[in-house]
């Protein structure tokens, strides 16, 4: 990311809106903008494997493992706004578990990136199942947009709530139906 250039652009959208760039409080705003947009779209440049890294450990366990409430911050891709909320994510290992705090690595490699939250629920599930090899994988996440609540319907109440189920989740009924109970419970509170 060319930060010059994109403080340029903050700039004259600024003066767009009708502000004064150069007035005292917005004289350091493009940088600023600048600094949080390269963050805040820093997943672009990592995939699983690079946020992973190699933190992958053996277990004889098959238990289901579930994390839940991993705080989920990104921008939705059709107004640049922020949607934020938490997500839960489950599994059935084959003889494989990722590190906990992986998971979280993994939500923030995809969320921070211009997304919908669909899309990102599901690429969240298919990164930790390609990881592990996981014989079964759930996400659940549920957000607050500000694009919806700020403008447009400014219904400032609702959650949307996504779900992606691979492998055994989305084959065997009482294995989803377990993954669902421990997420949902959680959920509807
Ligand atoms: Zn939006």
């Amino acid at each position: 990311m060319d930060m010059d250039r994109v403080s340029s652009l903050v700039r004259q959208l600024l003066i767009e809106i009708g502000e004064d760039p150069d007035r005292e409080g917005l004289v350091r705003t493009p940088e600023r903008v600048a600094k949080a947009l390269r963050y805040l779209t820093s997943g672009y440049g990592k995939n699983a494997s690079d946020v992973i890294n190699g933190a992958i450990f053996e277990s004889k366990e098959d238990n289901m493992v579930i994390v839940r409430d991993i705080e989920v911050y990104s921008l939705c891709e059709h107004h640049m706004m922020p949607f934020f909320g938490r997500c839960c994510i489950g599994y059935v290992s084959r003889g494989r578990v990722l590190g906990v705090s992986k998971l979280a690595r993994i939500v923030d490699c995809f969320s921070r990136r211009l997304q919908i939250q669909e899309r990102m629920t599901r690429e969240i599930a298919r990164a930790v199942k390609d990881s592990i090899g996981a014989e079964g994988v759930g996400v659940v996440m549920e957000c607050r947009h500000l694009c919806m609540m700020m403008r447009g319907v400014e219904k400032q109440n609702s959650v949307m709530v996504t779900s992606s189920v691979l492998g055994s989740f989305h084959d065997d009924a009482p294995t989803r139906a377990e993954f669902m109970a421990l997420a949902g419970r959680r959920a509807a509170n």
